[in-house]
């Protein structure tokens, strides 16, 4: 079949003078219609780049991104306008992102007006909607941004993203702001509009135990590259990648004796300077000689496509 976001390549690097920065390379993702993908790595790993550059805010200098088997950067204006509305992006604080001297009925119902989904006249009641849909109380379409809370907030940002009618979500640590109990509830709504509507969604976090709550698939980015990739499931009960391991000892809701927590050593490398051969072997407590001046590529688990990782234990271990 046909990917949604088939083949997403190479990909981006951000210019920092005098310096250029390669915020992801090497990345090769397929994501399919109605699958959720988590991303998950430190901050500065890459992932928001990735977000944004699959979702049209940043273009690629090097690789593509394919929107149903087209590369983004050759689709015609009205097919490029088609994938603008298709990849909605939810972000962290949509505080930010809202208006603040808009009403809620115009911000979530004013993209939906401008690209023909619904008329002036009927904008009210296309509001309410949504508005029901996200567990918001239509008679506050009237309010102003200021007037909600962070979790009702992202239930707006949320109610403006389905507004457009997308194919995609790419969701960048947008429960990351929101206490834990309400994070939960923001989860469940992503999980229950993900079957209603049939949604795709990228969802990035730092938090791996948020990511597998709602995730198909998972993949691991260190520095810009994805060191592993495999079904929710396969990363829990057989992670290959010392990092991916390292990554779920850290979940508080594992740790069950924490005199024996045993925290990921050092810190994430500047991307400025990332180290020589596999970028992770500064804080691999399994670094070989050969790590640090080779870089390990992705490679199936046991011929099982769906699990990759990238490291060169695979090769060592009979
Ligand atoms: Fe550790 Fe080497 Fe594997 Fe990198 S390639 S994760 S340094 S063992």
């Amino acid at each position: 079949p046909v990917g949604l976001l088939d083949r997403v390549t190479g990909l981006l690097s951000r210019q920092h003078k005098p310096r250029v920065v390669q915020a992801v390379a090497g990345v090769d993702l397929d994501i399919m219609p109605g699958e959720v993908v988590g991303i998950v790595g430190e901050s500065g790993c890459g992932k928001t780049t990735l977000g944004r550059m699959l979702s049209g805010i940043l273009p690629p200098s090097g690789g593509s991104v394919l929107y149903q088997g087209q590369a983004v950067t050759g689709l015609s204006a009205a097919r490029r306008r088609e994938y603008e509305l298709a990849v909605q992006m939810i972000f962290q604080d949509p505080y930010s992102s809202l208006n603040p001297r808009m009403r809620i009925v115009d911000i979530i119902g004013e993209g939906a007006v401008v690209h023909g989904l619904t008329t002036r006249a009927g904008k009210e009641a296309y509001v309410a909607e949504l508005m029901r849909k996200v567990g918001l109380d239509p008679a506050y379409r009237y309010r102003y941004p200021h007037q909600f809370s962070g979790g009702q907030r992202q239930r707006i940002g949320i109610a403006r993203a389905l507004a457009v009618k997308p194919a995609v979500i790419v969701c960048d640590e947008a429960v990351a702001a929101l206490d834990v109990s309400i994070q939960a509830q923001v989860l469940n709504l992503f999980m229950q509009l993900q079957r209603e509507y049939d949604l795709t969604y990228l969802f990035i976090s730092h938090n791996l135990g948020v990511v597998s709550h709602i995730s198909d698939r998972v993949a691991i980015m260190y520095l810009g590259r994805i060191v592993e990739i495999a079904g929710t499931d396969a990363i829990f009960s057989r992670a290959q990648h010392p990092y991916t391991r390292a990554l779920i000892k850290e979940l508080p809701q594992l740790r069950t004796d924490r005199r024996h927590f045993d925290p990921i050593r050092g810190e994430l490398p500047s991307p400025l300077d990332p180290p020589t051969g596999c970028a992770f072997h500064p804080r691999c407590p399994y670094a070989m000689k050969r790590c640090e001046v080779e870089r390990p590529l992705l490679q199936a688990i046991n011929n099982d496509t769906r699990h990759r990782s990238a490291c060169h234990l695979l090769e060592e271990t009979p």
